[in-house]
């Protein structure tokens, strides 16, 4: 049975209305969440919940 590859998934930060060149992507999901809400407390100030970015996610599909 041939592996099924995960899309990339990519959060940025243009997408949600800050003038921002970030953006995370990766494969996994958990990586992209993780590094996005660091990014997020760290550079915006802004603390999302995993789940909250999760939904950013979900949303876009
Ligand atoms: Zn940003």
């Amino acid at each position: 049975m041939a592996m099924m590859k995960n899309p990339i998934v990519k959060l940025q930060c243009s997408d949600y209305g800050y003038d921002c060149t970030y953006s995370s992507s990766d494969r996994n999901i958990s990586i992209v969440i993780n590094n996005f809400q660091k990014h997020m407390s760290d550079k915006h100030f802004i603390d999302y919940s995993y789940e909250t970015v999760l939904q950013f996610i979900l949303r876009k599909q």
